[in-house]
Order: C-alpha cells, then sequence, then structure tokens
C-alpha cells in the first residue's frame, strides 16, 4: 500500500519536475529570441546612423566647392596660420580685409602649395626666381615683401645649403612659394655622368623631403647649361630664364631695377638671394609690379595658366 502510494507520488512529482523543466526551457527559448531580435534592431539602428553620417560628410564636403579648391586655397590659409605668430599682424589684417578666405581645410604638400587656380588669367603674370640660396639675411627680407603683397616666387636651392638654413626654406613653404632644385652642389650638368647628374638631384630632393616633406618639381641646371645627355638624365622640366636681371654682376639696386623695368606677362626673371642688394631691388621691385597690376606667381603657376604642360627634360625659358 504504501509502496504504491509512493510510486504515485514519485510519478506526479516527475510529471511536475517535467513541466517545469518545459517551462523554463521555454522561457529560455523565448529570452533567446528577445535577445536576437534586440540584436537584429540595434544593428539595424547602427546602420542607419552610419548612413546618416556618411550622407551628411558628403553633402557638407559638396558645400564647400570641391577639392581643387579647397587645395588652391589651403596654402594662403597656412601662410596666415604661420604669420600668427610672427610680428606681421598688421600686413595680415590688411591681407584679409583685401581677401576674405574661405574655411581652412588640410594642408596639402607639395606641388599642391605652389599652385593657385583663384587666380585671374587675364591679368598679367611674371614669375620671380631666386637662384643659389638659401640664405637667410637676404631670403627672409625677400620673403616679407612678397608675404605684404600676396605675391609668390621661386627658389631654386642649393641641395647642401638647406640644412644650415631649415627655418627660412619652410616660411618659403608655408608662404606658397616654390622649392626648387639649383642641385646638390651647384655643379654645371654638362660635366657630370648620368648617374652623377641624378645623385645632385636626389641628395637635393631628399633635403626638401626632410624640411618641407615634398619633392621638387623642377630644376635650374646651374648657369642655364644644358645638353643632350643631361635632358635624358633629368627626368623634371628644367627652367632658365628670359630676364636677367644680372644682379651678381652688379650688385647694384639700382641697377638690377633698371633690368626689371621691361617685365612683361609670361616672364621669368632671374635673380640670386645671397645679395643684399637683390633684397633692396626686390622690396622695390615687388609695389612696383604690384601696381602695375602684375600677378607675381611661381614657375608652376605660370605654367599652368599659361597652359604649358611641361614635360621632363625639356627646358622652359618664360610662360610666353
Ligand atoms: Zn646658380
Amino acid at each position: 500500500m504504501n509502496l504504491r502510494k509512493d510510486t504515485k507520488s514519485k510519478v506526479i512529482y516527475d510529471e511536475g519536475r517535467s513541466l517545469r523543466e518545459r517551462a523554463s526551457k521555454s522561457r529560455q527559448r523565448r529570452k533567446k529570441e528577445l535577445r536576437s531580435k534586440v540584436i537584429l534592431i540595434n544593428s539595424g539602428l547602427a546602420l542607419i546612423i552610419i548612413m546618416v553620417i556618411l550622407v551628411w560628410k558628403v553633402v557638407s564636403i559638396n558645400s564647400q566647392g570641391g577639392s581643387d579648391v579647397n587645395m588652391a586655397d589651403a596654402p594662403k590659409h597656412k601662410a596666415e596660420a604661420e604669420s600668427d605668430t610672427s610680428q606681421n599682424k598688421k600686413d595680415k589684417k590688411q591681407e584679409e580685409k583685401a581677401s576674405p578666405s574661405p574655411a581652412p581645410t588640410e594642408a596639402p604638400s607639395g606641388q599642391d602649395m605652389w599652385l593657385r587656380k583663384d587666380l585671374d588669367p587675364d591679368k598679367p603674370m611674371v614669375a620671380l626666381t631666386f637662384d643659389d640660396g638659401p640664405y637667410a639675411p637676404v631670403t627672409e627680407k625677400i620673403l616679407k615683401v612678397l608675404e605684404k603683397y600676396n605675391a609668390r616666387a621661386t627658389f631654386f636651392c642649393v641641395g647642401n645649403r638647406i640644412p644650415s638654413y631649415t627655418e627660412v626654406v619652410k616660411k618659403a613653404y608655408s608662404q606658397g612659394c616654390q622649392i626648387a632644385s639649383h642641385t646638390y652642389e651647384h655643379k654645371v650638368l654638362n660635366n657630370l655622368k648620368k648617374n652623377q647628374i641624378n645623385a645632385q638631384i636626389k641628395k637635393t630632393d631628399r633635403e626638401l623631403q626632410k624640411v618641407v616633406g615634398c619633392s621638387t618639381t623642377a630644376l635650374r641646371p646651374p648657369g642655364g647649361f644644358v645638353n643632350d645627355r643631361v635632358k635624358k638624365a633629368v627626368k623634371i622640366p628644367m627652367v632658365c630664364w628670359n630676364v636677367d636681371s644680372e644682379d651678381w654682376k652688379s650688385r647694384n639696386t639700382k641697377k638690377v631695377l633698371g633690368r626689371c623695368r621691361t617685365i612683361e606677362d609670361g616672364d621669368i626673371v632671374l635673380m640670386h638671394d645671397l645679395y643684399p642688394t637683390t633684397a633692396k631691388a626686390v622690396t622695390a621691385l615687388v609695389p612696383q609690379l604690384h601696381k602695375k597690376g602684375f600677378q607675381m606667381v611661381t614657375v608652376d603657376e605660370l605654367f599652368y595658366y599659361k597652359g604649358i604642360k611641361a614635360e621632363g627634360g625639356t627646358v622652359y625659358y618664360s610662360g610666353k
């Protein structure tokens, strides 16, 4: 009797237990389903948020007017930002009044820095170029007057001089001036073998990379001497000149200014940032050219606006 009772209660107990187990299993299943639904909803939400951010970014980039304009404007901003720390705040204020600036963007490097795309192609342009530097006492004075008139120039640097004057090279670069090569040791290239020519260019590029983080896009062969071997070896455009200030010869401010009196649209002018007389002449010349309506541009800008597609190994004398 007792045994039967025990068996019956065990059956009831077992049935109760299996019911409880089933209930707990179905609870667990429901929890699992709920969890996977929550995960699904969350990932859906995350996807929507990512898409909204992407759309917003695309819209904001478009509303700034495209990457070309940004790249062209950026040098001015970098130059302005750096001049904040200099003593030229007065000049900066005047510049700001003259040309209100759009929003700054990431600073580009190399050739983007020295190519403004917002110049007036109908106004005359001249490329002032300076060889044999850098030499801080003279280069700095030239940069000062260029900055004041929002003018640019091209500095054909001698590679082995760059480590001694890194600050002035950086300043020239940040002002949007073009930094180009005048070989590493001011060697006449006609006298060199192919591998020696390449070494002169590579070593200068290495110094420029260290200081401004970019390679050069133009070479001025010392003395303007070029032969067929040089043309074959050099892979970047070679830029000579069509107006010679003869500043190295006269070392006379008035004579330099006299030789620059004939400057015309498209000219490339040869000077040297080595002589204090040259700095004096440039300090007078830049306002004169500005008054005459000239835009003082880099060599790259001159070629860009005059429709010249400069090729490696070719010699150019002007933008005409
Ligand atoms: Zn030279």
